[in-house]
């Protein structure tokens, strides 16, 4: 059993949708206290009304995770709400695919801001409630695309996701002495509505059949371990990675995949 998360305070970016809102919502049936933060209010309406069915606190901050000005306000107006900041899960990012020779410089940048340069922001701005708390907690949304895999189209996306874990493994040394951890989930497929408008359903039957547990993901599954390494009992794990993929970056080769 592990202790209770009630009345925690924590951010959680891109908690409209996807990934974000499994984690909101892991957080709430623990009946803390969470600040969604995304660009879109209508999807934020629904949202809150989907959580509100949990015992959490849940509130929206409409902010763009790439601009310094938002974050900050995200960070102020959250403490404000809240008394303070326990655990910040940097999640939002988007995958646009573009092969590299239709890529323009301006399409990388994008990329690059909203999924890397806003860890940076999201760390920088949380940092000085973080260290309060005494046991603060940073939960990066990195991927197995990058670290570990690639995916054609995905190269400004690879490299976002790598830098991801390049920039942890640094701040979680530098925040060691608040007591605050850093660490990275690496999702595999997680069906969520991003990687839902790139498929088709047949195209997901087809990437769940290359799974060893044969399923695509679902956001509880990334939810669930956002929830472990916010726990009291995960405080002496830092500057590390949890993949969560159902398996799927482990054959060698996908020509045998009828063996298993
Ligand atoms: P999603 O369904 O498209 O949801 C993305 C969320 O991020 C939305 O709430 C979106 O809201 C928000 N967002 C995007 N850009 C933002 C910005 N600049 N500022 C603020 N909010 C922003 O995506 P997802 O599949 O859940 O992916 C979430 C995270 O998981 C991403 O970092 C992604 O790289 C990672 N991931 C996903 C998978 C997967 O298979 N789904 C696998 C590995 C890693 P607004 O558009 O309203 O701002």
């Amino acid at each position: 059993m592990f202790s209770s998360l009630e009345n925690y305070s924590v951010i959680v970016t891109g908690g409209t949708k996807g990934i974000g809102k499994g984690i909101a919502k892991a957080f709430a049936r623990q009946k803390a206290r969470i600040m969604i933060a995304a660009r879109d209010r209508n999807a934020a309406k629904t949202t809150l009304e989907e959580l509100s069915q949990f015992e959490g606190d849940v509130h929206f901050c409409c902010c763009d995770v790439s601009d310094w000005d938002d974050v900050q306000h995200l960070v102020e107006h959250t403490v404000n709400e809240f008394g303070g900041l326990d655990i910040l899960c940097a999640n939002a990012g988007c995958y646009p695919v573009i092969p590299i020779e239709a890529m323009t410089p301006g399409n990388w940048d994008e990329v690059l801001d909203n999924n890397l340069k806003s860890s940076f922001l999201c760390v920088k701005a949380a940092l000085p409630h973080l260290s309060k708390a005494g046991h603060g907690r940073v939960i990066l949304t990195s991927s197995i695309t990058g670290p570990m895999t690639g995916i054609p189209g995905l190269s400004h996306y690879g490299a976002s996701k790598a830098g991801q874990l390049g920039f942890m493994r640094t701040a979680a040394m530098e925040l060691a002495k608040y007591q605050t951890t850093v660490n990275a989930i690496l999702p595999g497929f997680i069906y969520t509505e991003g990687l839902s408008s790139h498929l088709s359903p047949d195209d997901l039957d087809a990437m769940a059949a290359t799974i060893p547990l044969k399923r695509i993901g679902h956001i509880d599954d990334i939810g669930h371990t956002a929830l472990f390494l916010a726990s009291k009992e995960a405080g002496y794990i830092t500057g590390q990675t949890i993949v969560v993929d159902g398996g799927q970056t482990l054959p060698e080769t996908l020509a045998l995949h009828a063996d298993f």
